[in-house]
This record gives structure tokens, C-alpha cells and sequence, in this order.
């Protein structure tokens, strides 16, 4: 259980309620599994917030993060998670570590969390709150999450959290048998699809889902 740095943030109690009505609203827009509510619930996303912006941390809506990057939205977190943890992972790698609330959710759902970041500056502060946090069980690196981390891998469950107009093959590569990739898949400035693709002993199957709003997948690193 991680506890609230009250003093910091003067959130104070309001912040544990601000959670509590999040929660409320995840289950009203169809979150059930009670596993991820409760580690949302737990989880302080007020720390990945930019300074100045911990009053909204506990709104359904992706923030800015600086770099022209976003936390992104509660739901969504919510929603990608479910779809992962239906394939019973113990190993996830995450491309787009960005504030890192997302590699934080899996690394109290209790998996191994591989997370991969693009610009260095966001990797840092991101290393920060896990240590603030005492989050174990995260592993980070600076890098083109496009390529994966084939020496961790295969992974039971493989999560982007940045859009790209196709996945890829370096990742789904990267999955176990059984293994799910998740990631929103479409152009930018068009609709992308929250897409899951279920390695099978025969190939590969692809299931699509709501239409979503993500940063772009970048190559190279910053
Ligand atoms: N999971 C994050 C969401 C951050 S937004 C969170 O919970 O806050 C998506 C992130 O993906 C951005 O930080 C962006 O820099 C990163 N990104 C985009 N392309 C990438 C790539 N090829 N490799 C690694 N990270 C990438």
C-alpha cells in the first residue's frame, strides 16, 4: 500500500475522496474488474502530475506532462489494464513510460514492469516518483520502445501507450504464446482504435475495441 505525501501536495483528505469518486465513475463507464479499481484507488496519481496541476489529478482526463507529452486518461489506464490482465501476466513491458502512472498501476497489480521512454527528461522524473513511492519490481530504460527489450523478453503482456499507424513486428515478436499486445493503433489527427493482439500457438488474432486519443509513436530517442 502506498502511502499519501499529504504535506506536499496540500491535497490533504480531500485527495482520498477526489480517488474514491474517480473510482465511482471508472465503474460507471464499465471498469469491473475490482483489482484494478482498488490499486487505482490506492495509487496517488496527484505524484505523476505537473506541479500545479495536483487539483485535477483525480479528473477522468489526460494532462499535460511537459514536452508536449500527456498522463494519460484515468479510463483509459483503467481500460488497458483490464484488457492486459485478462491474458494472467507476470511480465509486461510498457513502451511510453511518460509520467510513469501507467508501469506504476501494473507494478501494483503486482507484474514484473519493463518500461520504455523516448525522452530522457520524462524518464527521469518518472525514476523519481517510483523511488518516492518505493515501487519495486519497475525496470526503465531510455530507448526506442519500437524495438522492444528482446533481451527481457518474451512478455506475457505488452502495453504502447503512444499511437503508431501500424505495431511493430519487433514488438508482437516480442510476446509469449498467450501473450496480449495492447496499444492504440490508427493516423494521428484521425481516429485510432484501442486494438489487442493475442499471440496463439498458430499466429497472431486481432481484436479491436473504442475508439481512442493518443500521443504519437516517435522513433528515436530525445
Ligand atoms: N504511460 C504514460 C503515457 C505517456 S504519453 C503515463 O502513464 O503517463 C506516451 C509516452 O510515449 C510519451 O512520454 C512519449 O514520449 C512516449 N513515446 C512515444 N514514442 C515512443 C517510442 N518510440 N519509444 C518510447 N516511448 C515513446
Amino acid at each position: 500500500m502506498i502511502g499519501l505525501r499529504r504535506d506536499s501536495h496540500g491535497l490533504g483528505m480531500t485527495s482520498q475522496r477526489a480517488r474514491d469518486r474517480l473510482i465511482e465513475r471508472l465503474k460507471s463507464e464499465g471498469i469491473r474488474d475490482p483489482r484494478v479499481l482498488d490499486v487505482m484507488r490506492q495509487l496517488p496519481r496527484h505524484v505523476f502530475v505537473d506541479e500545479g496541476l495536483e487539483t485535477r489529478a483525480y479528473e477522468d482526463s489526460a494532462l499535460p506532462i511537459g514536452m508536449g507529452q500527456t498522463i494519460s486518461q484515468p479510463y483509459i489506464v483503467a481500460r488497458m489494464t483490464e484488457l492486459v490482465l485478462a491474458a494472467t501476466p507476470a511480465k509486461v513491458l510498457e513502451v511510453g513510460t511518460g509520467s510513469g502512472y501507467q508501469a506504476a498501476v501494473l507494478a501494483q497489480l503486482g507484474l514484473k514492469v519493463f518500461t520504455v521512454e523516448r525522452i530522457d527528461n520524462l524518464l527521469r522524473n518518472a525514476r523519481r516518483r517510483f523511488r518516492a513511492l518505493k515501487l519495486e519490481h519497475i525496470r526503465s530504460k531510455h530507448d526506442d520502445g519500437r524495438l522492444g527489450w528482446s533481451e527481457e523478453g518474451p512478455f506475457d503482456a505488452i502495453l504502447l501507450t503512444a499511437a503508431g499507424e501500424h505495431v511493430p513486428t519487433e514488438l508482437t515478436q516480442q510476446l509469449a504464446v498467450g501473450g496480449v499486445l495492447v496499444a492504440p493503433v490508427g493516423p494521428q489527427n484521425q481516429t485510432q482504435r484501442l486494438v489487442r493482439i493475442t499471440r496463439t500457438p498458430d499466429g497472431l488474432s486481432e481484436d479491436q475495441f473504442e475508439p481512442v486519443s493518443f500521443v504519437p509513436l516517435l522513433s528515436g530517442v530525445t
